[in-house]
């Protein structure tokens, strides 16, 4: 077999790689204002970053995922996904972005070799929007879905976080932007990493969504191209955009995780909801060869667990690190 193997034969060919830690929202599940920024002579370099991939490309890395952090605050980011378009073996750069700087950037991104991008959405209200993101900036969001649909970035994902009591009543007409307007709509289950801000905040299931949608027409299954992400798609009749649901909560998919995190500063993390984590930004600045860099790859796919935990409650501070250092 070739290609990276897990202990459990899952294989690892996807890298996420959280490009900063600062964002220009602040979402009321992500705890990103709370927690000091990073400084930046610790957060990986273009170049680092790329050598990091074209050694994970030798040993079966394939696809790319840019994220944060809010990744198009990061200067420059074109330049990078250049860089490593440009590594062989690598054949998938795609994007999560809360979409506010697209319409400035989708083009310059697509000519230099991006795929693909999923845009995060959790309302289609302004006063909502700035109540759970701390900014008034719906229309760039919107403004940032159009030009990422002009410039060819396709399939553009919608992702909207549910959580009750704040936005569940609009998942009926997120489910409706799959018809009217083709949009990729998913809905993700909350996570309650822990984080004490977080903490009023309540998980909505699939399953009650999906039985929500069902008033506006059968959801058929859809089983077309949808990417390498762990959603199960739907469609509603005649529509031209697709439903999926991510359920991290209420059923997980860690059998079919085909994933590591690299950290902004540097670490290789084997699963979003686990600590454990693998130090290749020191090699990497103490002169690592290739071997060396292979080898601590290895070892964190060696290290990733069979499952998460997080169905059964996390207890407070678990998961030490947040979303937007680890890369969401
Ligand atoms: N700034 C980019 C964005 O907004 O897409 C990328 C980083 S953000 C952390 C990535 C995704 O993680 C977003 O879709 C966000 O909604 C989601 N996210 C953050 N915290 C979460 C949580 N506790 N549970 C579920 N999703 C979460």
């Amino acid at each position: 077999m070739t290609g990276l193997f897990d202990s459990w034969q899952r294989q690892i060919n996807y890298l996420r790689i959280s490009v900063t830690d600062h964002c220009n929202l602040g979402c009321v599940y992500c705890s990103v204002g709370s927690v000091p920024h990073l400084p930046r002579s610790e957060i990986l370099s273009y170049e680092e970053i790329r050598r990091l991939v074209q050694v994970a490309a030798g040993i079966g890395i394939s696809k790319v995922r840019l994220t944060g952090g809010e990744p198009l605050l990061r200067a420059g980011l074109s330049q990078l996904v250049r860089m490593l378009a440009r590594i062989e073996g690598i054949d998938d750069i795609s994007l999560t972005s809360n979409g506010i700087l697209l319409a400035k950037y989708a083009l310059e991104l697509k000519e230099a070799g991006l795929k693909r991008v999923n845009i995060s959405l959790d309302t289609l209200k302004e006063d909502r929007f700035k109540r759970i993101s701390g900014r008034d900036k719906l229309g760039e969001v919107l403004s940032g879905i159009e030009a990422a649909h002009l410039a060819g970035l396709e399939p553009v994902k919608i992702n909207m976080v549910v959580l009750r009591g704040i936005n569940d009543d609009e998942t009926i007409d997120f489910a409706r932007m799959s018809a009217s307007r083709g949009w990729h709509v998913r809905f993700i289950e909350f996570m309650p990493f822990g984080m004490p801000e977080a903490e009023s905040l309540a998980t909505v299931s699939a399953r009650e969504i999906q039985e929500r949608i069902q008033s506006l027409g059968k959801l058929e299954p859809y089983t077309g191209s949808t990417g390498n992400g762990p959603a199960r798609y739907f469609r509603l009749p005649g529509a031209e955009g697709t439903i999926g649901f991510i359920t991290p909560m209420t059923e997980h998919f860690c059998d079919t995780c085909n994933r590591l995190r690299l950290t902004s500063d540097g670490q290789l993390r084997p699963c979003l909801l686990d600590d454990d984590e693998v130090n290749l930004k020191e090699p990497l600045r103490n002169g690592a060869g290739t071997d060396e860099l292979k080898q601590l790859i290895q070892q964190a796919v060696a290290i990733k667990r069979e499952r998460h935990h997080l169905t059964g409650g996390l207890a407070p501070g678990t998961v030490k690190r947040p979303m937007c250092q680890i890369g969401g």
